[in-house]
């Protein structure tokens, strides 16, 4: 029985939690497409959703519902939340709550930060989502406040400050509910922050504990630091991990290390560019993984980290997976960390391939040049890695991963030490001179659809400007997505046929969602584009596309 039919019947007023989300349901939310409650369409962080009346068959009938004005001119990262019939989308500036059938907005709560907060901000004004859980909506700004707003009204609840941004540090990704704390990551390696994950108090906002993610002094793992961590920086934590609420434990992938140049912090470096794992409750560190030790790329261990049950060696494997950065595809044993398997998905030339044993790169000629010599190289992939942060999505009926893939590489040469060695926090940390190589092909992005334990391709699709994206998969045979260009894309999941497409006015950079209201299925996506991509690579392909930020909702046409 439905609680507020029980409430009904048994006479007693609503409490004003019954309506809202509980554990069960951000646990299940997978499963109960009339609402999506979390970032990734699920704690595992799937993105793939059970509905099928939009599918292979139907989809070219999909038409606007409405479109909603997010009045900026800023890139639009964020993924939206559905809960009993109102849509949640975040920015940089506000948040906003609007009917999900209708489009009109119910309320708009604006965020003001100090303008001067923009100049630490290393790769677009931008927000990536929020937490919903018990009638409120939690997010992050900017400026590095955690707020809590009501759902009903938009009122803010609470709001506390977390860091210094004079020092660099920025708050961008979705924070996430996971055993009654509220996680939350901090972006700021480009300026030597130091990388920490947070957990607050869901009713107060009081922070409940910190975890730094590269050692103090003398503190474990500084030993892989040169001077015993005293100059341990980077590792930041700026999307947002997946949960595991049958293991109580959060996965969260950790940034590269600051400065990019690697001369002066000669060791492992951790817990850079890793993925680790931790109780929610307090903080504390159950097993970490390492991609790239003393990484010179910039190949951010951060990327979307999906949990599925795969079937290896016969039998079936809870796993953690990600598309690395650094061109690996990483499958982990979810609940000890070892790694299961990791193949390159993308041209690869740093690494000969990665020890399944230790765990750990073979690094190649050109790479030990870089470190033991500070050569120039040519190398692949770029600083912007195989792929980056806008997440891929998983389906359990292919078996496939799709990932927007990048298909750049770089000449690369770290400056002389003496330049990155006495940097101070909230200077830029890079060191490095860097000039992209673009392929021959004319298509810096290829969409494909990857076997997690190969990291070969069932199929792939190309496009000439990166997709700068995440993917959605459904059990109607599809996979969503969006171009820089503006056209939002169905392809058939098992071909990489594209079977529908739509002009949105400005280039996507968002998350599609899907979720069903009375029977019918509805796809949303923002529009607007912005991000690093934009920021910073030349690319004469998006001449003529204009920014602007909206929210758009699709249908199938009616008869
Ligand atoms: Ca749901
Ligand atoms: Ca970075």
């Amino acid at each position: 029985m439905r609680p507020l039919i029980a409430a009904l019947l048994l006479g007693f007023a609503l409490p004003a939690t019954a309506m809202a989300q509980s554990v069960a349901d951000l646990r299940n939310d997978a499963k109960t497409p009339g609402d999506v409650l979390t970032y990734g369409m699920g704690y595992n962080q799937q993105r793939f959703s059970p509905l099928k009346q939009i599918n292979r068959k139907t989809v070219k009938h999909l038409v606007p519902a409405w479109s909603y004005s997010m009045a900026s001119n800023y890139g639009e990262e964020s993924q939206a939340l559905v809960k009993d019939g109102v849509i949640y989308i975040t920015s940089h500036d506000k948040t906003v709550a609007v009917d999900a059938l209708t489009g009109k907005e119910i309320w708009k709560t604006t965020i003001e930060y100090p303008p001067e907060t923009t100049k630490t901000v290393c790769c677009g004004i931008v927000n990536r989502g929020a937490a919903l859980y018990e009638g409120r909506l939690y997010r992050t700004t900017l400026d590095t406040h955690v707020i809590a707003l009501d759902m009903k009204t938009g009122k803010e609840v609470w709001n506390v400050k977390s860091s210094d941004t004079a020092d660099g540090a920025a708050m961008t990704g979705a924070p996430i509910v996971a055993n009654g704390v509220l996680v939350n990551g901090i972006a700021g390696a480009e300026f030597g922050v130091r990388g920490f994950l947070e957990g607050h108090d869901l009713e107060t906002g009081k922070q409940l504990w910190r975890l730094y993610t590269v050692p103090g002094e003398g503190e474990k793992g500084s030993e892989t630091w040169p001077n015993g961590g005293a100059k341990a920086s980077g590792g930041s934590t700026w999307t947002t991990g997946s949960y595991d609420p049958d293991l109580d434990l959060v996965f969260w992938g950790i940034g590269n290390p600051a400065p990019w140049n690697p001369l002066d912090r000669k060791g492992d470096d951790l817990y850079t560019n890793s993925i680790i794992a931790f109780r929610p409750k307090t903080g504390e560190m159950v097993w970490h993984y390492q991609m790239s030790p003393n990484d010179p790329f910039d190949h951010d261990g951060v990327n979307a980290l999906v949990q599925a049950d795969l079937k290896i060696g016969g039998k079936v494997q809870k796993v953690v997976m990600q598309a690395g950065r650094n061109g690996f595809f990483y499958v982990l044993d979810r609940a000890t960390g070892k790694l299961l398997a990791a193949n390159n998905y993308v041209k690869v030339t740093w690494a000969n391939g990665i020890d399944l044993k230790t765990g750990r790169p073979n690094w190649t000629i050109d790479m030990k040049s870089v470190i033991e010599s500070a050569s120039k190289i040519s190398t692949w992939p770029s600083i912007s890695g195989g792929t980056n942060w806008f997440p891929m999505s998983y389906s359990p009926l292919t078996g496939l991963a799709y990932v927007n893939t990048l298909d750049m590489g770089m000449e690369y040469q770290p400056l002389p030490i003496e330049q990155v060695q006495n940097l101070k926090t909230g200077q830029p940390h890079y060191g490095v001179k860097i000039t992209n190589i673009y392929p021959e092909s004319g298509n810096r992005g290829i969409l494909k659809a990857i076997d997690p334990l190969s990291g070969k391709a069932k199929w792939q699709v190309p496009f000439k400007s990166a997709n700068w994206a995440g993917t959605m998969a459904t059990a109607g045979g599809l996979v969503f997505t969006g171009a820089l260009t503006g056209e939002f894309m169905a392809f058939d999941s098992e071909t990489g046929k594209m079977l529908w497409q739509f002009q949105t006015p400005s280039g996507i950079i968002g998350q599609p969602i899907t979720w069903e209201r009375n029977g019918k299925q509805y796809v949303t996506v923002t529009s607007g584009t912005g991000g690093v991509y934009v920021l910073k690579i030349p690319d004469a392909n998006l001449a003529h596309v204009p920014p602007g930020g909206s929210l758009w909702t699709f249908k199938l046409m009616e008869d």
